[in-house]
Formats: C-alpha cells, sequence, structure tokens
C-alpha cells in the first residue's frame, strides 16, 4: 500500500479473483490422448475426458461443424470443468463462448436472437497476413498430421538462397528437396515422403484435409520466423458476431463495446455471410469454427432447441456443446418428457459423453488442488476430515469450506488450516442436506405459503 497525498493506493494487481474453475488449465491429456489421472488441474473422469481430447482434435482440424456434443451427469461432477479444458485446450485463437441457457430469456432480446448471437460469437474470422518469406530466410512451419492422429507440430525449414533448396529440418533433417515456387506466409506446403519433392498446393489450411487420403504426406503452412508465436499475441481473429454489429447500421461499431446489440436484421446477417465466403475464397481470411457452451441445457425450451438443430446445419457453425445434470424430465414449456429435457432429435445427433460420480481419492486430488489454486495449507489430518465431510456433502461444499476456514486460520494467525478450524465453519455454514433437515424439524418457523402471509 502506498500513499499519495492523502490517499492511500492499495496494490490491486495483488488482488487476484479465483473463479471456480481457475484451476484448470487444459485436459491433462498425453499427445495420444491417454489421460493423466491428475493433470492440467483435472482429476479423474478419464472416459469423459478422452472424449473431449477427441472433440478437440476433431475441432482442430475442422472437421467438427454442424455437431453438438452433450456432456450429462450428476450435479458437481465436472462437466463445466472439462468444457473448460476444453475451452483451454483449444487456445486462444479459437473463439469459445459460454453462456447459460437462461441466459437466453432476456427481456431485451428474442431467444432465438440470442441464440444466434452466442452462435456468432462463437465463430472467429482470423484475417491473414501478407507476408512474404524471402530466399534464404528461415521459416517457421506448421505441420498439419490428420493422417498420423496427432496434432500440429512446429518445425523450422531452411530456403537457401540459390536454387530455392530447402532443407526439411526438424531437429534432424530428413531430406532435400526443391521448391519450384515462391513461397508467402500462409502457403500450405506439402512433402511427398516417397518422392522428397515438396510442393506449393494452396493456401487454405481446411483444404489440407482434402490430401489426406494421399497417403504418407506433409503439409506445412510456412510463416515467417518468429511469426506464429505473433499472430498468438496479435488479436487478429474478429468474431462474426463483431463483424454483424459493426456493420449493422441501427447500431454501429460502438456497440461492440457496449455490447448493447439489440435485434441484428436477417439481411445484415446474409451479407456478412457472403462477404466473408468470398474473402475465404480469395485467401484473405479464414474461418474458425469456435465452440458455443450452454450449461444448464435442460433450462432451453421447444422454440429454441428446432433454432439450435437448424443452425448446427448452417455453413458457418460452431461445434455445440450442451451440459445438463438433469434426468428424465420435461422438456421446457411442453409436457413432454425426455430424457435430459432434450428433444429426441437433437439428441440423436449429439455426441454424448458422460460424467460420473467421484471417489473419495478423486474428491481429495481436487480438494487439494483447490487448496493450492487458493494459497491454502490445511494440515494432513485436516485434510482428511475434509475429504469425509465433502463424500457426505458435495465437493462444492467441501472448497467453500477451505476458503472459509482459511479466514479463521488468519484471525488467529495459524500457518495451516487446522481440524478446529474445519469444525468452526462446517457448523456455521449449512450444506444442503443440513439445510433441508432443519427445514424439516422447524417447518412451523418458516413461511412456506404466500397465502399465509396475507
Ligand atoms: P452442475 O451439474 O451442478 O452444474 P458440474 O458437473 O458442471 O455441476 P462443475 O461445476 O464442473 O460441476 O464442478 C464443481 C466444482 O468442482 C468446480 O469448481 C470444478 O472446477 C471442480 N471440479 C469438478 N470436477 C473436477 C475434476 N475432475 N478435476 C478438477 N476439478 C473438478
Amino acid at each position: 500500500m502506498v500513499e499519495i497525498g492523502n490517499v492511500e493506493v492499495r496494490d490491486v494487481f495483488k488482488i487476484e479473483r479465483i473463479g471456480a474453475h481457475s484451476h484448470i488449465r487444459g485436459l491433462g491429456l498425453k499427445e495420444n490422448l491417454e489421460v493423466i489421472d491428475v493433470a492440467d488441474g483435472l482429476v479423474g473422469q478419464h472416459a469423459a475426458r478422452r472424449a473431449a481430447g477427441v472433440v478437440v482434435k476433431m475441432i482442430k482440424e475442422g472437421r467438427i461443424a454442424g455437431r453438438a456434443v452433450l456432456i450429462a451427469g450428476p450435479p458437481g461432477s465436472g462437466k463445466t470443468a472439462i468444457a473448460m479444458g476444453i475451452s483451454k485446450a483449444i487456445g486462444q485463437d479459437t473463439p469459445f463462448v459460454s453462456i447459460t441457457a437462461s441466459e437466453v430469456y432476456s427481456v431485451d432480446l428474442a431467444k432465438t436472437e440470442a441464440l444466434m448471437q452466442a452462435f456468432r460469437k462463437a465463430i472467429g474470422i482470423r484475417i491473414k497476413e501478407e507476408t512474404e518469406v524471402l530466399e534464404g530466410e528461415v521459416v517457421m512451419v506448421e505441420i498439419d498430421r490428420p493422417a498420423s492422429g496427432l496434432g500440429p507440430k512446429v518445425g523450422k525449414l531452411t530456403l537457401k538462397t540459390t536454387d530455392m533448396e530447402a532443407i526439411y529440418d526438424l531437429g534432424s533433417k530428413m531430406a532435400e528437396n526443391v521448391i519450384k515456387e515462391k513461397v508467402t506466409a500462409g502457403d500450405v506446403i506439402q512433402i511427398d515422403k516417397g518422392s522428397g519433392r515438396i510442393n506449393k498446393v494452396g493456401r487454405s489450411i481446411a483444404k489440407t484435409h482434402d490430401y489426406d487420403a494421399m497417403g504418407p504426406q506433409m503439409k506445412f503452412v510456412a510463416c515467417p520466423d518468429g511469426e506464429i508465436q505473433k499472430r498468438i499475441e496479435n488479436v487478429n481473429t474478429i468474431s462474426l458476431h463483431d463483424i454483424d454489429v459493426i456493420n449493422s447500421r441501427t447500431h454501429g461499431y460502438l456497440a461492440v463495446f457496449s455490447g448493447d446489440t439489440g435485434e441484428i436484421k436477417g439481411e445484415v446477417r446474409e451479407q456478412i455471410n457472403k462477404k466473408v465466403l468470398e474473402w475465404r475464397e480469395e485467401n484473405k481470411a479464414q474461418i474458425v469454427p469456435g465452440v458455443l457452451f450452454i450449461d444448464e441445457a435442460h433450462m432451453l425450451d421447444l422454440e429454441c432447441f428446432s433454432f439450435l438443430n437448424r443452425a448446427i446445419e448452417a455453413d458457418l457453425s460452431p461445434i455445440l456443446i450442451l451440459a445438463t445434470n438433469k434426468g428424465f424430465v420435461q422438456i421446457r414449456g411442453t409436457t413432454l418428457k425426455s430424457a435430459h429435457g432434450i428433444p429426441f432429435d437433437l439428441l440423436d445427433r449429439a455426441l454424448i459423453v458422460r460424467t460420473h460420480p467421484y471417489t473419495e481419492n478423486d474428491q481429495r486430488e481436487i480438494l487439494k488442488i483447490r487448496a493450492m489454486e487458493e494459497s491454502v495449507e490445511l494440515e494432513d489430518t485436516a485434510l482428511e476430515i475434509l475429504v469425509k465431510i465433502t463424500s457426505t456433502t458435495s465437493l462444492r461444499y467441501g472448497m467453500q469450506l477451505i476458503s472459509t476456514a482459511d479466514v479463521l486460520r488468519q484471525r488467529r494467525k495459524g500457518e495451516k488450516v487446522s481440524v478446529e478450524d474445519l469444525k468452526k465453519v462446517y457448523k456455521a455454514f449449512y450444506d444442503v442436506k443440513r439445510a433441508q433437515n432443519y427445514l424439516k424439524q422447524h417447518e412451523d418457523l418458516f413461511i412456506t405459503d404466500l397465502n399465509q402471509q396475507i
């Protein structure tokens, strides 16, 4: 804390907000999608994490547009955590938009308009940079390996001066080759391992998948040395929704900042779609379908579901990930019951991923990670008590006790949270089960019926 004149200024940079999922850094998978039990802040839930890894791979390869994924499982079993893991694993350059279904019911916008805006926020338009790569320059290459089942890899390619001979060098030199044409940033270069020849095959990254069937070839996207890092730092990906807003005559570009976009006309969107597709044809832009995550999906009604059914089939569609903890319940606004409160036709189209209740060991690991995230140290016995409490209450309740007990530790100037600290907060704050029991026992003290108030 410093003082300027008579005014105290606190160092706000040290105050970090720790969100419920701030400990999640990825999906904790190896390159071959094998699950590491505790990694990237995630614990257990192997099948769901592996499935999420497959989804990420498909997103990265641009193969999943028009799909829906449903993550279904009991409350607190990590559905949102896994969606967060997906968001981290796809990288910053791919849009990830997260909403809760109830946000769709706003007073300002029609439900389907709110959904449409969320969809278009989840589609990125990456404006391409046109930097020419000179002879003799070392270029970074992103090697796309769809056939091998592995993700892209970054390596270096040296273009020699005289005859544009290139050496493919990824640590070990594999082949010497001749490039016949000039290479520009963003070009896709193909190396035929059989003949050892390098050809420029175009500029569209999406196109590289067409070569899958052709066998042992590798494709490179060339960009000058260091460009890959720069691209990640520079925000040159804009969402389709932002382009809509900027071009919507009624709102103007400032609405991008205020978020007060109102309804956007269908014609505006059609024009933008046309323009963006033209840019793609001319290689000026790349369309990056991202992820739209809708939590509490059972809160959507039939109208929303039929909108989603159509929207995921559109040319420009992100991948839709829904999550719910509901079992066999009514579809909102109808008398029809369906699994997860979602109509059959959408369920049938979705890749369904299940999460399962946690074992005590999983809970212990998650609690340890959370304590670390919140810089709280627990005595060993306190951790064991916390695990016991969590297994009879809920993971969320157990997590709440970490930070509340730490307040007591601070007050008594102790080093680690003790069993005593935990006992006190356990008594002070009720978990759902105890709150319900208390209510049952003292029902007469509460107002349970509105009529009673009159
Ligand atoms: P709900 O159905 O109630 O929305 P959910 O399945 O989405 O629940 P989360 O919100 O993901 O549950 O999990 C509750 C808390 O536990 C969060 O803080 C989450 O980050 C953490 N958590 C859950 N599962 C894991 C896990 N496998 N690894 C690490 N943290 C987890």
